[in-house]
């Protein structure tokens, strides 16, 4: 099928690719020119796994990029808008956008087609979305809205969009629905798996994936609704974390117990700095927003933010039980996007917490595998960007952990302890264990769990070094 996407940022270009790799003619629409001259180039404006194999692969064959957005509806019967719905001030999706483009879609609406919400938009928006296509002269007759939510995670999004636990197509009229059921028919079949020339292959046996069909409200709903419980997860779990560094128990073995419940998964169970990124917060505060328009007070999602923003204060408290004044002292930074596997630095807890330390007066070297350019563009003058880890490292204080990399769970902890010019390590993000670390002669603090302290600091300074870290009788000693 020939299908339009517009907007060609985290989801629409990963959604036009993955549509082109099982097999449709796709055109992507941006309104970014750079971003459409790199796309012509080549070159792929993101970091995200697979995805420049797809790019390279459907780039002019089933896969081509443009700005001219009428001359793509007209050619296409659906058309896919993954624009970006950023927050308010008063912490509404802004939807001008999604209206922008809705009205570009209209003039360009010859015969019937199906215009779809990928982007994550409010109860109504499919509403508001026809309305002002009839009002921009769409004939009514000729067009579906429908929504179809994206539950993808950078860092995984190609692996998410091709082999997602399932697929949610809200529309309200049966010649959408089965458009839609056509496009995704490839997934949902089998029949992508099963072909000799898939690029990406399942990595579990996983099964095709579940089709499910709503009204369009009830999809729009799924997705704000699936996010504010994944966000109520994770800020479940540090909430039990700080019960656990107040009595002295271990977060990891709690989770390990509590997640072991089927009915309750390990899954976003992961203690740490709290989330980020561009789609929790903004979409927790959106749902709050629709929730109390619609006249329920959705109090809940207003202790999930409360909980996340807590985490980063008490992250800059143990920095401070560590180092005392932080006045002058050398930091070592490793991470800066909102989480591993991308460059995306959008509401990333990293950025705001080096900018907290920045402010007490603190020297920082950071590293983020991917984001240093994206966190030029914010941290540029202020901060030494960094070679790698150890160069970071070295002659600093402290270092911390930010980012959960899958290469910070490997660091040569020799080296980097020549480099530090005390062995202070503070995790955000739990990716070792305590007893490791004090075992390679670190006092390292993380999230949850009680602080380790090597023996190779004397009796005395080891107690001293407790009682400051707050962990008193609990803090682990080890021989090194
Ligand atoms: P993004 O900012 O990376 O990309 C948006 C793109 O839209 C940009 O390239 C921008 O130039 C383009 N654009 C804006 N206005 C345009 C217009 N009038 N015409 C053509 N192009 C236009 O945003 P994103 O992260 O891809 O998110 C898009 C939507 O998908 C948001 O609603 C977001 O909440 C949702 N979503 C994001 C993720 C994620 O992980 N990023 C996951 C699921 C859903």
């Amino acid at each position: 099928m020939r299908i339009t996407v517009v907007g060609s940022g985290y989801v629409g270009l990963v959604a036009g690719a993955c549509f082109a790799e099982i097999g449709h003619d796709v055109i992507l629409v941006d309104n970014d020119f750079a971003k459409l001259a790199e796309l012509k180039n080549g070159c792929v404006p993101i970091h995200e796994n697979s995805l420049p194999e797809l790019i390279t692969t459907h780039s002019g064959t089933r896969l081509s990029f443009t700005d001219d957005l009428p001359a793509a509806v007209s050619a296409s019967k659906a058309i896919f808008i993954a624009v970006g719905t950023p927050p308010t001030e008063d912490g509404n999706a802004d939807l001008s956008y999604v209206e922008q483009v809705a009205c570009g879609i209209a003039g360009a609406i010859d015969e019937y087609k199906v215009i779809v919400e990928k982007s994550t938009v409010p109860v109504y928006t499919n509403e508001w979305v026809r309305r002002v296509m009839v009002l921009n002269g769409a004939p009514h007759e000729l067009f579906d809205v429908a929504s179809n939510p994206e539950f993808l995670r950078e860092g995984t999004a190609v692996r998410d969009f091709l082999f997602p636990d399932r697929i949610v197509i809200g529309a309200d009229s049966p010649r959408a629905q089965k458009v839609l059921q056509e496009i995704y028919f490839p997934l949902t079949s089998g029949r992508y798996y099963e072909s000799p020339t898939a690029r990406l292959r399942s990595v579990n046996g996983k099964a095709s994936p579940q089709l499910i069909a709503t009204s369009a409200k009830s999809a729009e709903l799924i997705k704000h609704a699936s996010n504010a419980f994944l966000a109520m997860k994770i800020s479940f779990v540090n909430a039990v974390a700080n019960v656990c560094e107040h009595v002295g128990a271990d977060i990891e073995q709690v989770v390990q117990g509590i997640g072991s419940d089927s009915r309750i998964g390990k899954r976003f169970l992961r203690p740490g700095i709290g989330y980020g990124g561009s789609c929790f917060p903004k979409d927790i505060s959106a749902f709050q927003a629709v929730a109390a328009e619609s006249g329920y007070d959705f109090r809940l999602l207003e202790e999930v933010r409360n909980i996340n923003e807590s985490q980063r204060k008490g992250f800059l408290r143990k920095v401070r039980r560590a180092l005392w004044n932080l006045k002058g002292k050398r930091l070592a930074v490793l991470g800066l996007a909102f989480k591993g596997g991308t460059d995306d630095i959008r509401e990333s807890p990293a950025i705001n917490i080096v900018q907290s330390l920045l402010r007490e007066g603190c020297t920082i070297a950071a590293y983020d595998p991917a984001a240093m350019e994206r966190a030029k563009a914010v941290l540029r003058g202020t901060i030494r960007f960094a070679e790698d880890a150890y160069d970071a490292a070295h002659s600093a204080d402290a270092l911390l952990i930010l980012t959960d990399w899958e290469q910070f769970t490997e660091l040569n902890l020799d080296r980097l302890k020549k480099e530090l010019r005390f062995p202070v390590i503070i995790d955000g993000r739990n990716l070792y264990s305590p007893d490791n670390m004090a075992k390679a002669g670190f006092v390292y603090s993380s999230i949850g769990r009680p602080d380790a302290f090597p023996m190779t600091l004397t009796h005395g300074l080891l107690r001293t070094a407790a009682s400051f870290y707050g962990s008193g009788v609990d803090a682990v000693e080890y021989a090194s």
